[in-house]
């Protein structure tokens, strides 16, 4: 029976199977046709993910080398530039240097040529020399001067300073006449031997100075004199010239030796002399006299005495 019975199975089963035999083919082939696309699809879009990812990393280096290529560019331009201003602050240095020491040279120069004499104060202890005299003396003109009978010289620096205060004065109605300058110390002594013979010693000492105490002797210093006061010194005092003196003298470099109440010598308005435009222009801020500065003070102006 079993025999039979396999047998008419086989029989009929065989023509029944060819169809699901060749269905179940197709199903095959179909799912490994399917998975295979699946499967290169996918590995297509891994393989085009890594080669994008690839790219971008490119990309990316290539961007790093460019920055990194740039940074050490710029690195080195700074490192260039800061060398190069570290040679021009050298060379500044340098220059400022050298220009110290020129200026040094040169004032030492301009201090060498520049008379210390010029700014020093007169008294019983400080006086000039018999001997001395300006380095250079020129004579005013008839025009700048009181009278024409004797003439009358004055330190050659100190001219073109006088004459300029003289021609703006001139300029604001002031008329201003030197009546004596320079004097030698013989005629400072002969000058005061006539006031002794005058006035007698004891008056004499107080308004005319002893020789080489005179501020005269160095060539820098003036009496002034205007129109108007018939040529009496004393009468200075109440004159516009002298006003005008008092407020503007010190613009040319001249101070008034002996102001109204100083506790030095006896007032002598008419009595002016060149100390330099900014030492004049100091005392005159300060509202100092000259004989209260200090000595070594008034040295430190010597360099610039006649800028
Ligand atoms: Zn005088």
């Amino acid at each position: 029976m079993d025999h039979k019975m396999t047998k008419r199975i086989t029989q009929q089963d065989i023509q029944k199977f060819i169809p699901i035999a060749a269905f179940a083919i197709l199903l095959g082939i179909s799912i490994y046709e399917y998975v295979k696309i699946h499967v290169l699809t996918r590995y297509i879009e891994v393989l085009s993910a890594s080669t994008t990812s690839f790219q971008a990393q490119t990309a990316s280096t290539t961007e790093e080398i460019k920055a990194s290529i740039k940074e050490t560019h710029a690195t080195l331009a700074a490192a260039l530039n800061q060398q190069s201003l570290n040679v021009g602050a050298v060379e500044q240095r340098l220059k400022e240097q050298v220009g110290n020491v020129a200026g040094t040279v040169s004032t030492l120069q301009k201090l060498s040529k520049t008379d210390p004499e010029l700014l020093a104060k007169y008294s019983k202890v400080f006086f000039l020399s018999e001997n001395y005299a300006p380095a250079r003396l020129t004579e005013i003109p008839e025009a700048q001067k009181y009278s024409d009978k004797k003439a009358v010289s004055i330190h050659a620096d100190v001219w073109p300073y006088l004459k300029n205060m003289i021609d703006d004065a001139k300029k604001n109605g002031i008329e201003l006449y030197v009546s004596s300058g320079y004097r030698s110390f013989t005629e400072q002594k002969n000058l005061k031997s006539d006031y002794k013979v005058i006035y007698g010693a004891g008056t004499a000492n107080q308004f005319s100075a002893e020789q080489g105490y005179s501020e005269h002797q160095l060539g820098t210093t003036l009496d002034f004199l205007t129109t108007g006061i018939g040529g009496d010194l004393d009468r200075f005092e109440g004159t516009a010239a002298y006003n005008w003196l008092l407020a503007n003298a010190h613009r040319y470099g001249f101070i008034l030796s002996y102001p109204k109440n100083n506790q030095y010598y006896q007032f002598e308005p008419w009595h002016w002399r060149f100390v330099g435009v900014k030492l004049a222009t100091e005392l005159r801020v300060q509202g100092k006299n000259f004989y209260d500065l200090d000595q070594r003070k008034i040295d430190e102006y010597l360099v610039s005495v006649f800028e």
